[in-house]
Protein backbone atom coordinates (compact mmCIF):
# COMPACT_ATOMS: atom_id res chain seq x y z
CA UNK A 1 0.00 0.00 0.00
CA UNK A 2 1.05 3.67 -0.30
CA UNK A 3 2.15 5.28 3.05
CA UNK A 4 4.16 8.41 4.32
CA UNK A 5 6.86 7.17 6.11
CA UNK A 6 8.79 9.00 8.75
CA UNK A 7 12.16 8.12 8.58
CA UNK A 8 14.09 10.33 10.64
CA UNK A 9 13.07 13.26 12.30
CA UNK A 10 14.00 16.86 10.97
CA UNK A 11 12.97 19.81 10.03
CA UNK A 12 9.75 20.21 7.51
CA UNK A 13 11.94 22.06 4.87
CA UNK A 14 14.32 19.19 4.49
CA UNK A 15 11.00 16.95 3.94
CA UNK A 16 11.91 14.50 6.37
CA UNK A 17 8.12 12.48 5.52
CA UNK A 18 8.51 10.37 2.04
CA UNK A 19 5.58 8.79 0.45
CA UNK A 20 6.54 4.64 0.15
CA UNK A 21 5.52 1.28 -0.85
CA UNK A 22 4.82 -0.63 2.49
CA UNK A 23 2.89 -4.35 3.48
CA UNK A 24 -0.92 -3.62 4.29
CA UNK A 25 -0.97 -4.15 7.64
CA UNK A 26 -3.00 -7.17 9.66
CA UNK A 27 -5.46 -6.63 12.11
CA UNK A 28 -4.28 -8.79 15.53
CA UNK A 29 -7.31 -10.72 17.42
CA UNK A 30 -9.35 -7.77 19.01
CA UNK A 31 -8.54 -5.02 16.15
CA UNK A 32 -9.98 -3.71 12.99
CA UNK A 33 -8.35 -3.11 9.71
CA UNK A 34 -9.56 0.77 8.07
CA UNK A 35 -9.25 1.08 4.75
CA UNK A 36 -8.16 4.85 5.04
CA UNK A 37 -10.03 7.26 2.78
CA UNK A 38 -9.12 10.59 4.29
CA UNK A 39 -7.03 11.68 7.26
CA UNK A 40 -6.37 14.98 9.20
CA UNK A 41 -3.54 16.32 9.72
CA UNK A 42 -2.52 18.98 13.02
CA UNK A 43 -0.11 20.86 15.13
CA UNK A 44 0.96 17.27 16.81
CA UNK A 45 2.28 15.55 13.54
CA UNK A 46 4.33 18.35 13.31
CA UNK A 47 5.72 17.81 16.74
CA UNK A 48 6.16 14.47 16.15
CA UNK A 49 7.91 15.01 12.45
CA UNK A 50 10.21 17.86 13.06
CA UNK A 51 11.00 16.12 17.04
CA UNK A 52 9.24 18.96 19.47
CA UNK A 53 7.96 15.33 20.61
CA UNK A 54 10.53 12.38 20.87
CA UNK A 55 10.58 9.88 18.49
CA UNK A 56 8.89 6.30 19.85
CA UNK A 57 8.99 4.11 16.53
CA UNK A 58 10.82 4.44 13.64
CA UNK A 59 9.96 4.44 10.99
CA UNK A 60 6.83 5.69 11.66
CA UNK A 61 3.46 6.27 9.48
CA UNK A 62 2.14 9.52 11.48
CA UNK A 63 -1.88 10.48 11.30
CA UNK A 64 -3.99 9.97 14.20
CA UNK A 65 -7.90 11.43 12.15
CA UNK A 66 -8.33 8.36 10.30
CA UNK A 67 -11.76 8.00 8.49
CA UNK A 68 -12.60 5.37 6.76
CA UNK A 69 -14.67 1.93 6.35
CA UNK A 70 -13.54 -1.35 8.38
CA UNK A 71 -12.45 -3.60 5.57
CA UNK A 72 -11.33 -6.97 8.10
CA UNK A 73 -11.93 -8.03 11.65
CA UNK A 74 -9.41 -9.93 13.87
CA UNK A 75 -10.52 -13.23 15.07
CA UNK A 76 -12.05 -12.24 18.72
CA UNK A 77 -13.51 -8.34 17.26
CA UNK A 78 -17.12 -8.51 18.97
CA UNK A 79 -18.41 -5.15 17.93
CA UNK A 80 -18.28 -4.68 14.46
CA UNK A 81 -19.44 -6.54 11.21
CA UNK A 82 -17.45 -5.21 9.04
CA UNK A 83 -18.16 -2.32 6.09
CA UNK A 84 -19.06 0.20 9.07
CA UNK A 85 -17.60 3.54 8.43
CA UNK A 86 -15.91 4.84 11.47
CA UNK A 87 -13.18 6.85 12.97
CA UNK A 88 -9.70 6.88 14.85
CA UNK A 89 -8.56 9.53 16.98
CA UNK A 90 -5.21 10.26 18.81
CA UNK A 91 -6.10 7.75 22.06
CA UNK A 92 -4.98 4.15 20.72
CA UNK A 93 -5.20 2.23 23.45
CA UNK A 94 -5.00 2.52 26.83
CA UNK A 95 -3.88 -0.27 29.95
CA UNK A 96 -7.36 -0.57 31.99
CA UNK A 97 -5.75 -0.97 35.32
CA UNK A 98 -3.65 2.05 36.28
CA UNK A 99 -4.99 4.80 38.95
CA UNK A 100 -5.78 6.93 35.98
CA UNK A 101 -7.73 4.59 34.31
CA UNK A 102 -9.79 3.50 37.17
CA UNK A 103 -10.83 6.56 38.13
CA UNK A 104 -12.30 7.64 34.65
CA UNK A 105 -8.64 9.67 33.61
CA UNK A 106 -7.35 7.46 30.88
CA UNK A 107 -6.24 10.28 28.73
CA UNK A 108 -3.43 10.28 31.61
CA UNK A 109 -3.62 6.75 31.39
CA UNK A 110 0.78 6.00 32.32
CA UNK A 111 0.98 3.30 29.33
CA UNK A 112 -1.34 4.91 26.78
CA UNK A 113 -0.33 4.18 23.05
CA UNK A 114 -1.20 7.22 20.58
CA UNK A 115 -1.86 6.73 16.73
CA UNK A 116 0.48 7.96 14.34
CA UNK A 117 3.07 8.12 17.21
CA UNK A 118 3.56 4.76 19.42
CA UNK A 119 2.13 3.14 16.71
CA UNK A 120 1.52 3.84 12.23
CA UNK A 121 -1.36 6.00 11.74
CA UNK A 122 -3.31 6.89 9.15
CA UNK A 123 -1.33 8.80 6.17
CA UNK A 124 -1.72 5.38 4.52
CA UNK A 125 -4.39 3.52 2.55
CA UNK A 126 -4.46 1.04 5.34
CA UNK A 127 -4.60 1.46 9.19
CA UNK A 128 -5.87 -1.09 11.99
CA UNK A 129 -6.68 -0.12 15.54
CA UNK A 130 -7.93 -1.61 18.58
CA UNK A 131 -12.39 -2.40 18.34
CA UNK A 132 -12.95 -0.86 21.51
CA UNK A 133 -11.07 2.74 20.21
CA UNK A 134 -12.62 3.18 16.84
CA UNK A 135 -15.72 5.20 16.71
CA UNK A 136 -19.06 5.01 14.46
CA UNK A 137 -19.06 8.35 12.52
CA UNK A 138 -22.61 10.84 12.73
CA UNK A 139 -24.24 10.19 9.73
CA UNK A 140 -24.62 13.99 8.72
CA UNK A 141 -21.11 14.72 7.69
CA UNK A 142 -19.00 13.82 4.61
CA UNK A 143 -15.65 12.27 5.47
CA UNK A 144 -14.01 15.34 4.88
CA UNK A 145 -16.05 16.81 7.24
CA UNK A 146 -15.66 14.31 10.02
CA UNK A 147 -11.63 14.39 10.00
CA UNK A 148 -11.47 17.61 11.89
CA UNK A 149 -13.87 16.48 14.67
CA UNK A 150 -11.36 13.32 15.35
CA UNK A 151 -8.58 15.74 16.64
CA UNK A 152 -9.17 19.09 16.35
CA UNK A 153 -13.16 18.86 17.81
CA UNK A 154 -12.72 16.33 20.34
CA UNK A 155 -9.05 18.31 21.57
CA UNK A 156 -11.31 21.27 21.49
CA UNK A 157 -14.22 20.10 23.25
CA UNK A 158 -12.19 18.28 25.81
CA UNK A 159 -10.66 22.28 26.64
CA UNK A 160 -14.28 23.89 26.45
CA UNK A 161 -15.27 20.86 29.27
CA UNK A 162 -12.14 22.26 31.26
CA UNK A 163 -13.25 26.08 31.05
CA UNK A 164 -15.66 24.53 33.69
CA UNK A 165 -18.23 27.17 31.93
CA UNK A 166 -21.84 26.34 32.30
CA UNK A 167 -23.51 28.35 29.72
CA UNK A 168 -23.69 32.23 28.86
CA UNK A 169 -20.31 33.48 29.25
CA UNK A 170 -17.45 35.06 27.89
CA UNK A 171 -14.97 32.77 26.28
CA UNK A 172 -11.68 33.58 24.63
CA UNK A 173 -9.82 31.57 22.04
CA UNK A 174 -6.41 32.49 21.82
CA UNK A 175 -4.93 31.12 18.37
CA UNK A 176 -7.40 30.26 15.63
CA UNK A 177 -6.51 27.27 13.89
CA UNK A 178 -8.51 23.74 13.33
CA UNK A 179 -9.67 23.74 17.39
CA UNK A 180 -10.77 26.69 17.74
CA UNK A 181 -12.61 26.86 14.55
CA UNK A 182 -14.40 24.13 15.82
CA UNK A 183 -15.13 25.08 19.42
CA UNK A 184 -16.27 28.31 18.04
CA UNK A 185 -19.41 26.62 16.62
CA UNK A 186 -20.23 24.39 20.10
CA UNK A 187 -19.36 27.63 22.15
CA UNK A 188 -22.10 30.05 20.49
CA UNK A 189 -25.06 27.26 19.54
CA UNK A 190 -24.74 27.02 23.72
CA UNK A 191 -25.10 30.48 24.04
CA UNK A 192 -21.27 31.94 24.84
CA UNK A 193 -20.36 35.50 23.63
CA UNK A 194 -16.90 34.34 21.82
CA UNK A 195 -13.70 36.65 21.73
CA UNK A 196 -10.57 35.30 19.69
CA UNK A 197 -7.17 36.70 19.40
CA UNK A 198 -5.10 35.63 16.55
CA UNK A 199 -1.76 36.81 14.92
CA UNK A 200 -2.86 36.40 11.40
CA UNK A 201 -5.45 38.22 9.47
CA UNK A 202 -6.78 35.13 7.61
CA UNK A 203 -7.42 33.25 10.83
CA UNK A 204 -9.59 36.55 12.36
CA UNK A 205 -11.64 36.75 9.56
CA UNK A 206 -12.66 32.64 9.59
CA UNK A 207 -13.41 33.46 13.31
CA UNK A 208 -15.36 36.87 12.11
CA UNK A 209 -17.16 34.43 9.28
CA UNK A 210 -18.22 32.03 12.22
CA UNK A 211 -19.88 34.95 14.31
CA UNK A 212 -16.90 35.65 17.33
CA UNK A 213 -18.14 39.02 18.98
CA UNK A 214 -14.56 40.21 18.82
CA UNK A 215 -11.27 39.51 16.91
CA UNK A 216 -8.06 41.20 17.03
CA UNK A 217 -4.77 41.00 18.85
CA UNK A 218 -3.17 39.88 22.06
CA UNK A 219 -2.08 43.53 23.02
CA UNK A 220 -5.30 45.11 21.69
CA UNK A 221 -8.13 45.72 24.55
CA UNK A 222 -11.41 43.13 24.52
CA UNK A 223 -13.24 46.04 26.16
CA UNK A 224 -14.27 43.12 28.96
CA UNK A 225 -12.74 40.99 30.81
CA UNK A 226 -13.45 36.62 29.76
CA UNK A 227 -14.77 34.06 31.89
CA UNK A 228 -12.79 31.65 31.11
CA UNK A 229 -10.42 31.23 27.38
CA UNK A 230 -8.55 28.00 25.59
CA UNK A 231 -4.93 28.64 24.51
CA UNK A 232 -4.57 27.01 21.25
CA UNK A 233 -1.29 28.43 20.17
CA UNK A 234 2.01 26.99 21.29
CA UNK A 235 3.10 29.51 22.72
CA UNK A 236 4.00 30.51 26.51
CA UNK A 237 4.35 33.95 26.28
CA UNK A 238 0.73 34.30 24.67
CA UNK A 239 -0.65 32.18 27.70
CA UNK A 240 0.89 34.55 30.26
CA UNK A 241 -0.90 37.30 28.50
CA UNK A 242 -4.28 35.59 28.06
CA UNK A 243 -3.83 35.86 31.94
CA UNK A 244 -4.24 39.67 32.08
CA UNK A 245 -7.56 38.92 30.11
CA UNK A 246 -9.27 36.86 32.29
CA UNK A 247 -11.62 38.22 35.22
CA UNK A 248 -11.76 36.93 38.60
CA UNK A 249 -12.55 33.39 39.30
CA UNK A 250 -12.02 32.74 35.62
CA UNK A 251 -9.60 30.21 33.64
CA UNK A 252 -6.91 29.37 31.34
CA UNK A 253 -6.82 26.23 29.50
CA UNK A 254 -3.99 25.58 27.67
CA UNK A 255 -4.66 22.91 24.95
CA UNK A 256 -1.89 22.41 23.44
CA UNK A 257 0.87 19.36 23.80
CA UNK A 258 3.23 21.41 23.61
CA UNK A 259 4.29 24.89 24.31
CA UNK A 260 7.13 27.42 24.38
CA UNK A 261 8.49 28.19 27.70
CA UNK A 262 6.76 30.32 30.10
CA UNK A 263 8.13 33.79 30.78
CA UNK A 264 7.76 34.87 34.50
CA UNK A 265 4.78 36.89 35.98
CA UNK A 266 3.54 38.26 38.38
CA UNK A 267 1.03 36.49 41.17
CA UNK A 268 -1.82 39.22 40.21
CA UNK A 269 -2.07 37.64 37.01
CA UNK A 270 -3.57 34.74 39.05
CA UNK A 271 -4.86 36.28 42.16
CA UNK A 272 -7.63 36.12 43.01
CA UNK A 273 -8.75 32.59 41.91
CA UNK A 274 -7.34 32.89 38.50
CA UNK A 275 -6.39 29.40 37.17
CA UNK A 276 -4.05 28.39 34.65
CA UNK A 277 -4.46 24.65 33.72
CA UNK A 278 -4.06 22.55 30.77
CA UNK A 279 -5.76 19.69 28.92
CA UNK A 280 -3.93 16.29 27.52
CA UNK A 281 -5.15 14.00 25.32
CA UNK A 282 -8.80 12.79 25.27
CA UNK A 283 -11.06 10.17 27.07
CA UNK A 284 -13.24 7.62 25.30
CA UNK A 285 -15.90 9.42 27.10
CA UNK A 286 -15.22 12.77 25.76
CA UNK A 287 -14.83 11.47 22.12
CA UNK A 288 -18.43 9.82 22.20
CA UNK A 289 -20.10 12.95 24.09
CA UNK A 290 -18.03 15.46 21.16
CA UNK A 291 -19.68 13.50 18.29
CA UNK A 292 -23.03 13.18 19.60
CA UNK A 293 -22.76 16.96 19.94
CA UNK A 294 -21.60 16.79 16.57
CA UNK A 295 -24.22 14.95 15.46
CA UNK A 296 -27.09 17.31 16.85
CA UNK A 297 -26.34 19.77 14.57
CA UNK A 298 -23.98 20.60 11.41
CA UNK A 299 -20.55 22.09 12.77
CA UNK A 300 -18.88 23.33 9.19
CA UNK A 301 -15.83 22.37 9.12
CA UNK A 302 -13.35 24.41 6.91
CA UNK A 303 -10.90 22.33 5.20
CA UNK A 304 -7.55 22.03 2.95
CA UNK A 305 -7.28 19.03 0.95
CA UNK A 306 -4.07 17.65 0.01
CA UNK A 307 -2.85 14.38 -1.67
CA UNK A 308 -1.07 11.97 0.59
CA UNK A 309 2.08 12.68 -1.69
CA UNK A 310 1.64 16.83 -0.91
CA UNK A 311 2.01 15.78 2.97
CA UNK A 312 5.65 17.87 3.62
CA UNK A 313 3.99 21.10 2.10
CA UNK A 314 0.46 20.67 3.77
CA UNK A 315 2.46 20.39 7.64
CA UNK A 316 4.67 23.36 6.64
CA UNK A 317 1.44 25.36 5.43
CA UNK A 318 -0.08 24.54 9.59
CA UNK A 319 3.94 25.47 10.63
CA UNK A 320 3.82 28.84 9.01
CA UNK A 321 -0.17 29.42 9.54
CA UNK A 322 -0.60 30.09 5.86
CA UNK A 323 -4.22 27.88 6.21
CA UNK A 324 -6.92 28.44 8.14
CA UNK A 325 -9.20 25.63 9.08
CA UNK A 326 -8.12 21.87 9.27
CA UNK A 327 -5.64 20.11 6.65
CA UNK A 328 -6.84 16.90 5.25
CA UNK A 329 -4.75 14.20 3.33
CA UNK A 330 -7.16 11.89 0.90
CA UNK A 331 -5.58 8.53 0.07
CA UNK A 332 -7.03 8.35 -3.80
ZN1 LIG B 1 -3.95 3.19 32.32
ZN1 LIG C 1 -4.16 16.07 16.18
Amino acid sequence: MKAIVLDEQGGLERNPLHLKDVPIPEPGAREVRIKVNVCGACRTDLHIVEGELPAHKLPLIPGHQIVGQIDELGEKVTRWNGGERVGVPWLYKTCGVCKYCRRGQENLCEKAIFTGYHVDGGFAEYAVAPEDFVYPLPENYSDLEAAPLLCAGVIGYQAFHATGLKGGGRLGLFGFGSSAHIVIQVALHRGFEVYVVSRTEKELELARRLGAKWTGHIDDDMGILLDAGIVFAPSGQLLVKSLAKLDKGGRIVSAGIYTTPLPGFDYSLIYPEKCLTSIAHTTRDNVRAFLKVASEFKIKTHVNVYRLGEVNQALLNIKNSRVSGSTILKTE
